[in-house]
């Protein structure tokens, strides 16, 4: 067995070298406890560390056999290709992609693919682990994967997007698959980037293989529900954990950090259900209105505005809105937002996580001390994949659903996830992340045992 997996686990730790950095970045099988962490407030930590020491954490509540850990804790595979593209201007840029399928032990790997000009291997391989213990909490059949190209979108024409999406899914022709790995939207991707990823892997493949990546858009098989699915799978669990704390949404004030497909959709559905939305944020501003904020009437306004809140006229800019006065908290932008700085100072008495890990391990800790009550990434944004699975599965069957067939579903599963973590947590007295991460390792675990080793 690994004996990292019997060291305690690291909470602030050593520097690590540049180097040492780049040596672990490099192999195509990193370990997700390959590297030292970084410590918090000294640079952007490690999120595959940061990864593995959740997982870490919950192994010690699980009894899975050794060889079942060590073999989970190992990403499964991890691909990285040049994308070279011609840009409008005649030259050639080359870019960086990357696709780490996590697991395939429950099924297909499964996740998003995301734009951005900050995305690394650490951060893909952390997100496809992620994934993974995502889906198997929803009880879908598939692993976690995902995948990222280093870009900024923004400054790209709509030409050059095309020819960067359609140049990385040739570059991923023998990863993608119905049966094998799909891909799906994530940060600054869209149903129409997934649109050309249908339609350059069925050019190349043959044939029209639908189910080869989900929110597609609806005239190539994408599902009804897909565009609101994570909001409103967020806004489920919060739902949840306000009846389980005994109180009523109509009693609640919510701030939500991010105003993307995410978190627009968040403060929607909550205010749609009684919640009073007072705060919202996104890159251009920070938002406040402890009368509420008329969430229909800013999307509006950012419409107009260049897709940015900024110079909405009904509410004050504040300068954090992590942790400003509230009771339902959403992180909807990016990860590591709530760290050891600023937990303490968070007001929420619940926290649910649209983004995937904005709550660093640290600041978990402080949250779980002060008696936040976190709904973790893995369990509260999972309605995106889950409405994923349901367009593969309508795909699959040449049978699309409506859109109340999809939200019913959505909801069972929402609330099932929920549940099953929250049993955990009491009965073995852990936070709500480590009950879910020992929700998702029993099944994954079960699962690898059942498989066996081959050869
Ligand atoms: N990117 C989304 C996530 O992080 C959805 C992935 C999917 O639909 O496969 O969960």
């Amino acid at each position: 067995m690994d004996p990292r997996l019997l060291a305690p686990i690291p909470t602030d730790g050593a520097l690590v070298s540049p180097e040492e950095k780049l040596a672990a970045a490099q192999t195509h099988t990193p370990n997700l406890g390959m590297t030292a962490p970084t410590p918090e407030g000294k640079g952007p930590p490690s999120l595959a560390e940061m990864a593995h020491q959740q997982y870490v954490r919950a192994t010690h509540h699980v009894s899975l056999e050794p060889w079942v850990v060590e073999h989970l804790s190992h990403p499964m595979r991890t691909t990285i290709a040049s994308v070279p593209v011609r840009m409008d201007d005649g030259q050639v840029k080359v870019f960086t992609g990357y696709r780490c399928q996590y697991s395939n032990a429950l099924g297909p790997t499964k996740g998003g693919i995301r734009y951005h000009q900050d995305v690394t291997l650490d951060e893909v391989i952390a997100l496809a682990a992620w994934m993974n213990w995502k889906c198997a909490i929803a009880g879908l059949p598939y692993g976690g994967g995902k995948g990222g190209v280093v870009v900024d979108p923004t400054r790209l024409s709509i030409g050059e997007l095309e020819r960067i999406t359609r140049r990385y899914t040739v570059e991923m022709i023998n990863v993608f698959g119905p049966e094998s790995d799909i891909p799906a939207p994530d940060v600054n991707t869209t149903s129409e980037m997934m649109g050309w990823i249908y339609d350059t892997y069925s050019m190349i493949k043959g044939g029209a293989a639908a189910g080869v990546v989900t929110g597609k858009p609806l005239a190539l098989g994408g599902s009804l529900g897909r565009t609101e699915s994570t909001g409103r799978g967020v806004v489920e669990t919060i739902e949840a954990a306000v009846k389980h704390k005994g109180k009523r949404m109509q009693d609640m004030t919510a701030c939500v950090q991010g105003f993307g497909k995410v978190g627009y959709y968040s403060a929607r559905f909550l205010a749609e259900r009684g919640a009073k939305v007072v705060g919202v944020s996104d890159v251009s501003a920070q938002l406040y209105n402890k009368n509420g904020i008329d969430v229909e009437d800013l999307f509006a306004f950012a419409r107009k505005n260049k897709g940015l809140i900024k110079g909405y006229g009904k509410a004050q800019e504040i300068s954090d809105i992590l942790t400003s006065e509230c009771d339902i908290l959403v992180p909807a932008a990016l990860e590591n937002q709530i760290t050891s700085r600023n937990a303490a100072n968070v007001r929420a008495s619940i926290v649910g996580e649209g983004a995937n890990g904005p709550t660093t391990v640290k600041a978990d800790e402080i949250l779980h001390k002060n008696g936040v009550f976190v709904i973790p990434d893995v369990v509260a944004n999972s309605g995106g994949v889950v409405v994923s699975y349901f367009e593969w599965v309508q795909n699959q069957q040449h049978y699309p659903w409506t859109e109340k067939e999809v939200n019913d579903r959505l909801g069972v599963i929402m609330e099932r996830s929920f549940r099953n973590t929250v049993k955990i947590a009491e009965s073995k007295s852990v936070d709500m992340r480590t009950a879910a991460y020992v929700l998702a390792l029993e099944r994954c675990g079960e699962a690898v045992k059942a498989r066996g080793l081959f050869p």
